[in-house]
């Protein structure tokens, strides 16, 4: 038997010799002058820390929201403090603040940035302070933070060609394991489909459960429209049940379309006339390319722009 020895010169796992890139520090800084809040009030981003004993960093046990601001305005906010309050409750978190004062803290920290037109919020809540074990038992003083900024996700090309999917090989987490619902700070099942896209020079990837059933991209809901209908994964199957999925299912149902939550596989998404993925921050965005083989013409589908169209005037009007 021969004993394995990693030294300074070693290649890493991946086989190559390691090569570090450094970037500078501040690459990814957090806007200069932004105030976040966390815990009872706002800070300077600066003072926007917490321990390195909080469980959310140790074991990422915490859960977040991501939403928009449209015009000054929280959108979907009940509901988006309902799946958080829904989160916690799973998690068995206790909350030191309810929906009103939450949505308070949103509005306060808003303010704080000047922030009266369009923006993002991430409302996050982290178990605190805690022993090195994973028990929640010994834990103290879960955090609210609310980091309030701009976003765009996708650049607007992005919109009119469409996104290019590859199906990921990391199936998404079982329903009965940590189901998707949970919007978690445990995200690594997504990050890492994620980077499997990015490394394979696609735009995003299409989760499948390990009954080979569609859930979802890693930030976004999908649908595909079939003879018309418009087709989305159940709730049941391992995904997180998406505001934006709500509004557009429901948007669709206006338009007099058939929209059933079922169960798709592998083939039924090759198939589709047109796809697309919902989110917070994506909104609507056409898929036109899923394991390089064209959705449809290759094109963003009609029903999709019209359905893109449709929730431009919706997110303005509530
Ligand atoms: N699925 C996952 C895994 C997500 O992270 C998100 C974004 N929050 C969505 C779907 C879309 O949900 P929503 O429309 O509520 O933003």
């Amino acid at each position: 038997m021969t004993t394995a020895t990693l030294d300074a010169k070693s290649p890493d796992l991946f086989g190559v010799e390691r090569k570090v890139e450094t970037m500078p520090e501040n690459a990814f800084a957090p806007r200069a002058g932004l105030k976040v809040w966390v815990g009872e009030g706002v800070v300077p981003v600066e003072q926007a820390v917490v321990s390195v004993f909080d469980h959310a960093l140790l074991y990422g046990d915490g859960i977040f929201e991501g939403i928009r601001i449209y015009r000054g305005r929280i959108f979907k906010e009940q509901e988006h403090l309902l799946r958080f309050l829904e989160s916690a409750k799973i998690l068995r978190l206790t909350l030191p603040m309810n929906a009103e004062k939450l949505s308070r803290a949103m509005y306060e920290t808003m303010r704080a940035n000047g922030v009266s037109g369009d923006g993002y919020i991430r409302l996050i809540a982290t178990r605190g302070v805690g022993a090195l074990g994973i028990s929640i038992r010994r834990t103290a003083n879960p955090s609210i933070i609310i980091i309030v900024d701009k976003i765009s996700l996708y650049a607007a090309d992005v919109y009119e060609r469409g996104l290019h999917c590859i199906i990921s090989s990391i199936s998404r987490n079982h329903v009965n394991a940590l189901n998707p619902r949970i919007k978690s700070l445990n995200y690594l099942n997504n990050v890492l489909a994620k980077a499997e896209a990015h490394a394979a020079n696609a735009d995003e990837a299409i989760m499948l459960g390990i009954d080979g059933h569609v859930c979802e991209c890693t930030g976004d809901n999908i649908f595909v429209i079939r003879r018309g209908e418009l087709l989305t994964p159940g709730r049941w199957e391992g995904i997180l049940e998406g505001i934006t999925r709500g509004v557009v299912m429901e948007l669709a149902r206006k338009r007099g379309m058939t929209v059933a939550e079922t169960s798709l596989v592998r083939h039924d998404l090759l198939i589709a006339e047109e796809c697309f993925a919902t989110g917070t921050a994506a909104e609507i965005v056409p898929i036109t390319q899923i394991s390089q083989i064209p959705i449809g013409d290759g094109k963003p589908g009609r029903i999709t722009k019209q359905l893109m169209e449709d929730f431009a005037i919706y997110r303005n009007g509530v």
